[in-house]
């Protein structure tokens, strides 16, 4: 099931492909008038093993993502450091999210209040804040998790009812195979809805991250405010 990419490749090869990544990020972000340090680029790992992830660590990657608990689980002890922040980007069960919440400093696949509650229940035990995304399920896609654009300000209002959690912002996987301009409009609906939400702030919500763009379309959400790029093969492929 797991495919692995590249798994030889050398941290001189992942610093060339980091530096890329980060030219463009940050044309992209000149160009629409922010600034490139507004936009952080996270390494996501899922298929690669743990020597690769410690020579991106090497090669001045400081963010990670995986999307399953038991990938995550196999890498950790090798990959956990004082530097390195580590984020849950996948669709978590509930009977999972005790092991996760030791582990990660940020979930951004939060898309219902059964999890949220048991994520603040975890987060609690462990006497640790766990920061939050909400996930959106941008292009109404069927197969896709997320919550309704439509609802996705109410669910941070419910969000407030679980103090362990602190809402940091939306996160987006946008449907495979649209056409640019057809994403440009997730991109933006996504700002719009990220701009709304950051009006909410208090209690536990202190909205700073808006993550959208893979390694397909990364430059374009830059363009449309994202905050954090999650690249897999971008940097691994
Ligand atoms: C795999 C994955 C990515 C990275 O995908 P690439 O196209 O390889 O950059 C980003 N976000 C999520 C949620 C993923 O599962």
């Amino acid at each position: 099931m797991e495919k692995s990419l590249n798994s030889s490749i050398s941290q001189a090869a992942l610093e060339e492909r980091l530096k890329r990544v980060r030219e463009a990020v940050s044309e992209a972000a000149v160009g629409a008038g922010r600034q490139p340090e507004a936009v952080r680029i996270m390494a996501v790992t899922k298929y690669v093993e743990a020597g690769t992830i410690c020579r991106a660590l090497d090669a001045g990657v400081d963010l990670i993502g995986e999307n399953r608990e038991q990938s995550l689980s196999g890498k950790y002890h090798a990959i956990a450091r004082d530097d390195v922040d580590i984020h849950f980007i996948g669709r978590l069960q509930t009977n999972k999210a005790a092991r996760v919440v030791r582990m990660v400093s940020t979930v951004q696949s939060l898309d219902s209040l059964r999890l949220a509650a048991e994520l603040d229940r975890q987060a609690a035990a462990y006497q640790k804040r766990l920061d939050v995304l909400v996930e959106v399920n941008i292009g109404h896609d069927p197969g896709k998790a997320g919550v309704d654009p439509d609802e996705a300000a109410a669910f941070v209002e419910q969000l407030r009812g679980y103090p362990a959690l602190c809402v940091r912002g939306l996160m987006a996987v946008l449907p495979l195979g649209d056409s640019e301009a057809v994403n440009e409009g997730y991109f933006s609906r996504m700002n719009a809805l990220y701009v709304d939400i950051q009006a909410k702030n208090g209690d536990n919500v202190n909205v700073d991250c808006l993550s959208m763009g893979m390694s397909g379309d990364y430059v374009q959400a830059v363009r449309q405010g994202s905050t954090l790029v999650r690249l897999g093969t971008a940097l691994f492929g």
